[in-house]
């Protein structure tokens, strides 16, 4: 896969946070990327992987708790 497919979780659609929180290297949050999912993998705004989609994050409470409980919501 093309290194240029990696991407930063901040900047990625599939990235899920609190209602509230800021978009920032140390917050928290639910990556709802499909083929990730069932992982429930909780990542940092400075973690990334190479499904990145670049788009606005979205929110949902319960993203950024150990372990998250929010849905995905797209
Ligand atoms: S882990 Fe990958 S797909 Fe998930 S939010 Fe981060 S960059 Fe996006």
């Amino acid at each position: 896969m093309a290194k240029n497919d990696w991407g930063e979780c901040k900047d990625c659609k599939w990235w899920q946070i609190e209602p509230d929180a800021v978009v920032a290297n140390l917050t928290m949050g639910l990556c709802i990327d499909e083929e990730l999912q069932p992982f429930l993998l909780r990542v940092s705004g400075n973690s990334g992987c190479n499904r990145f989609m670049p788009g606005e994050v979205a929110r949902a409470e319960g993203s950024s708790v150990a372990p998250p409980t929010a849905k995905p919501t797209r």
